[in-house]
């Protein structure tokens, strides 16, 4: 294999297991805040520009695509289980 064909190699499969930014942000949310947060992306009717300007108001610098791309189940990590989201919903009562 290529040096450059190593480097795609192992970007991709690096990339695989890397949250997107919005589960980056879930994350790093009490689970009360982060909640609140699924539950307003998954509302059609909320645009994405009023929770990126909520969330920058909040002094959070996500980017408006993270944002797009996370409800469209289009980001990095959409395949794996929805971004782990599942263990914040759960309700942390494991
Ligand atoms: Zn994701």
């Amino acid at each position: 294999m290529t040096v450059l064909g190593d480097r795609l190699a192992n970007l991709s499969t690096s990339n695989k297991h890397i949250p997107c930014p919005m589960a980056k942000l879930l994350k790093s949310l009490d689970q009360e805040t982060a909640v609140a947060l699924i539950d307003v992306m998954s509302k059609e009717e909320i645009p994405t520009r009023t929770i990126h300007q909520e969330l920058h108001n909040a002094g959070i610098p996500i980017a408006r695509e993270s944002i797009q791309m996370f409800r469209k189940n289009s980001c990095a990590c959409a395949s794996e289980d929805k971004c782990n989201i599942n263990e914040i919903t759960d309700g942390g009562t494991k």
